[in-house]
């Protein structure tokens, strides 16, 4: 889950990390009401779930508050990376005299959440890493320890040559850390962490992934969630009870199982198609579920051909047939379908997809073959 920028400084600074104090405003109106409050210069920053908002435009500065009236109309409504700019950030301007990057991840190679640091920020941390590997500095760090002050300071001397700035970055440092042990986050990132013209090293953006394995035991965490500010299709599987993730190929799938769903989607890159997403329809039997993801699958432009496939276990195969029946009756499949079913009550599937005018097939390779061929044909 991914939270506001606004969000995720509200943490920081509930674990003393020095932020500018900001409000979030809804119309051009309020930011001009906050920008009033505030006084002097402003910056008005969209809140959307993605990077790179300074690029895109969304970052702008205001020099009073009739100004940010009008800095919040141009960045309210607009659109980044696909997702529609509801809010706004208002906060006091900072004075930038160094810009660097701070960031906590969970780790795969060492199984460990590392701490990365860099003194080229501002910019995105996947360029520095392209570009100048050299500048990235790293440590893994002991879950049962924390980032120890040592730790936090070798690497604040990466940033900063000043003793006085080191040891306010290697704070800092141990405050993020903290805040992404308690938020069960799989990423926390201060870019930029500034410096100011009169030497205090202060957080000016702020983001925070939580692992949504985390949730349940956080729910004050879990509350933050905006779903107004998520992917349309997403929310809708999510309340579904669907894993569903975006791509951008043409072969809709349609999976029981997260493994299978990965080896259909290898299989159907393997016979030189691409998959229009990742779904998982879960292990249970529920003929809604079908109908829900072929409603997801559909809304999806992109798609020119949908592959069922289903390995029935604890799944019901005439579950499922019964699910694509029902889904097809309801909604125009203007697309074509590709079924494969195997398992559990196999045969019944296969009586009720006849019976309804469809066809399958229990050959995994076959299956996907034939729904890769039928996406090409109608591309
Ligand atoms: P992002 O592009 O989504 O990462 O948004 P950021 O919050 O990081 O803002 C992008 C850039 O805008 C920063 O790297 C800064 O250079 C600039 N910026 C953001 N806030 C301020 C501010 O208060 N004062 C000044 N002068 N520049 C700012
Ligand atoms: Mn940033």
């Amino acid at each position: 889950m991914n939270l506001h920028e606004y969000q995720a400084r509200a943490l920081l600074k509930a674990a003393g990390i020095p932020v500018p104090d900001g409000e979030v405003a809804e119309t051009p109106e309020d930011a001009e009401r906050i920008a009033g409050r505030i006084g002097g210069r402003v910056v008005v920053k969209a809140q959307v779930h993605a990077g790179g908002r300074g690029k895109a435009g969304g970052v702008k500065l205001a020099n009073d508050p009739a100004d940010a009236r009008v800095k919040a109309g141009q960045i309210i409504g607009m659109t980044i990376k696909g997702l529609r700019v509801n809010k706004v950030l208002v906060a006091p301007a900072a004075d930038i005299a160094s810009e660097s990057y701070l960031g906590v991840i969970v780790d795969r190679s060492t199984q460990r959440p590392v701490v990365m640091v860099s003194p080229a920020g501002g910019v995105d941390i996947e360029e520095v890493a392209a570009k100048t590997p050299e500048k990235i500095f790293r440590i893994a760090v002991d879950p049962r320890y924390g980032l120890l002050p040592h730790q936090a300071m070798a690497l604040a001397f990466k940033l900063y040559r000043g003793v006085e700035q080191a040891r306010q970055a290697a704070t800092i440092m141990r405050q993020l850390y903290d805040v992404f042990w308690s938020a069960g986050a799989s990423l926390v990132e201060i870019n930029p962490l500034i410096t100011t013209k009169d030497g205090n090293v202060v957080a000016l953006d702020a983001k925070l992934v939580v692992d949504d394995n985390e949730l349940e035991r956080r729910p004050a965490i879990a509350a933050l969630r905006d779903s107004s500010a998520e992917a349309p299709a997403e929310v809708k599987a999510r309340d579904a009870g669907l894993s569903y993730v975006k791509l951008d190929g043409q072969v809709g799938c349609c999976v029981n199982g997260a493994g299978l769903a990965m080896g259909t989607m290898d299989l159907v890159k393997y016979y030189g198609g691409e998959p229009a997403n990742f779904l998982d329809i879960g292990g249970s039997s529920n003929p809604q579920k079908v109908v829900t993801a072929l409603q997801i699958i559909t809304a999806d432009p992109n798609v020119k051909a949908i592959l069922f496939n289903i390995f029935g276990g604890i799944t019901r195969c005439d579950d499922v047939a019964n699910g694509i029946v029902t889904a097809t009756k309801q909604l125009k499949l203007n697309r074509p379908i590709v079924i494969r079913l195997t398992g559990t009550n196999e045969d019944l599937a296969m009586k009720i997809l006849k019976d309804a005018g469809f066809s399958a097939l229990t050959d995994m390779d076959e299956a996907v073959k034939r729904a890769v061929e039928l996406a090409k044909e109608a591309a």
